[in-house]
């Protein structure tokens, strides 16, 4: 038997001496960033909480609806709680959405019309939203733009939003009457934004159109600070329960918060006009939801801790990351730059050899739907395909960033990302 922690990494899991090194040092380095988000983590926790005990939820809410399940009181209930926790006036959250791309879609097509104009702020968005909005080559089908909707984009300017620009568009074009703004990296080379960066993103534009929704895509950002962008001005937001919010136990889903005006014609999107969200049987998850959501504040953390720590782990080891260990935190989301295909690929192996799921497998590269360059996704997840859970991808395109996240638990993340390192570092 192997006694301690070391003996098993070394001769279970192969991991070289050299990489235990780094390992301890990595750990340490960390220590000091670990107790800021601590701190976050049980803030949101007392948070959610309390907008749990406030709505009065009781295991009358875990309903098992069918048919048109009219009068779903668990899922309205939870529909409340999401509105407390970000401090909105409705939310959309349902087991109907079959990921986040579907939710952010669903508030863009119920809230925009023919000849309306959506802005983003803040570059080419997620590469999933392409198609929904029409700026996917060929393949518009059904988008925005078939509908008649335009769509105009600032790029960010070394990272950050050209406000001189928003300004000009904004006085310009009267038809804008949605502006998109992306709180997490996705495969981009930046800094999320944090909430007091989308702060003064609301504020700015709101002084020079009162009309304009924002809307912001809240996807991997859920519990990393203690406000959220409907704390600070934004009127819709939209995200994934299989990333943070679900807390790694809501089996799918996703959910949209902000004004009621603006979430009502999303749920008319969702469903039908008339109906909203007032129909929809939930099958018998709505536990999971909600217990996901109770989770959620510190299992979000533990991918954070994750990510921290990954930063360290691989800057020690000669590798650029984004963002770097210290650097404040907006989404999970921790960059490693490989500059070379086949350190990329196999770190992407070496994640999926250290997942309790398809440990087995060796992923690659593949064309996936909603993506322009091919994929390498390293996900051995409970739930498929679940990025809370610890998981890394990348297109395979020039310089060969892989992006890390998730971790449902810290001790199973640095444990990944050491075999990953392992693959790589001889
Ligand atoms: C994950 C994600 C989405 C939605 O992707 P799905 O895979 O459809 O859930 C959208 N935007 C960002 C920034 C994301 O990280």
């Amino acid at each position: 038997m192997l006694k301690s922690t070391k003996e098993l990494y070394k001769f279970k899991y192969n991991i070289s001496d050299r990489v235990l090194e780094l390992y301890e040092q990595a750990l340490l380095d960390v220590e000091s960033q670990f107790r800021i988000y601590d701190e976050i983590r049980e803030y949101n926790q007392a948070k959610v909480l309390s907008a749990l005990q406030e709505e009065r939820i009781s295991d009358t809410h875990f309903t098992n609806s069918s048919g048109y399940g009219y009068g779903d009181i668990g899922r309205d209930a939870l529909d409340k709680v999401y509105a407390r926790v970000f401090n909105a006036e409705a939310a959309l959250v349902r087991p109907h959405f079959v990921n986040g791309t579907h939710a952010i879609g669903t508030a863009l097509f119920g809230n925009l019309r023919p000849k309306d104009t959506m802005l983003s702020i803040c570059g080419t968005p997620y590469d999933t939203l392409h198609g929904v909005i029409g700026i996917n080559g060929d393949e518009n089908i059904g988008s925005l733009r078939e509908y008649g909707v335009n769509y105009k984009q600032l790029e960010l300017i070394d990272g950050k939003v050209d406000f001189k620009r928003v300004e000009e568009e904004l006085l310009k074009d009267k038809s804008i009457k949605l502006v998109h703004i992306q709180r997490s990296t996705g495969y981009g080379w930046r800094s999320s934004f944090l909430i007091s960066e989308i702060e003064q993103m609301c504020k700015f534009i709101k002084k020079i159109r009162e009309d304009v929704i924002i809307f912001v895509d809240n996807c991997y950002g859920e519990f990393i600070d203690v406000t959220e962008p409907t704390d600070v001005g934004a009127d819709l937001v939209a995200g994934s329960l299989i990333k943070n919010i679900g807390g790694g136990i809501a089996p799918t889903g996703g959910y949209i918060a902000g004004r009621e005006e603006y979430v009502n014609q999303a749920a008319f999107r969702l469903t039908v006009p008339g109906i909203g969200g007032e129909c929809g049987s939930t099958f018998g998850v709505m536990r999971l939801l909600f217990q996901g959501l109770f989770l959620a504040p510190h299992i979000a953390m533990e991918a954070v801790k994750t990510a921290v720590f990954t930063a360290r782990l691989m800057e020690l080891a000669g590798f650029e990351v984004l963002p770097k260990f210290d650097d404040k935190r907006s989404d999970i989301i921790q960059a490693i730059k490989f500059n070379h295909k086949d350190n990329l690929i196999n770190f992407c192996k070496g994640i999926q050899k250290g997942s309790p799921v398809d440990s087995f497998v060796e992923c690659e590269p593949w064309d996936m739907p909603g993506y322009n360059d091919q994929v390498i996704m390293a996900a051995g997840a409970f739930i498929q395909g679940s990025s809370i859970e610890l998981s890394a991808d990348a297109p395979i395109r020039d310089p060969y960033i892989a992006y890390l996240q998730g971790g449902l638990t810290f001790d199973h993340g640095k444990l990944g990302v050491l075999i990953a390192l392992s693959k790589i570092v001889r």
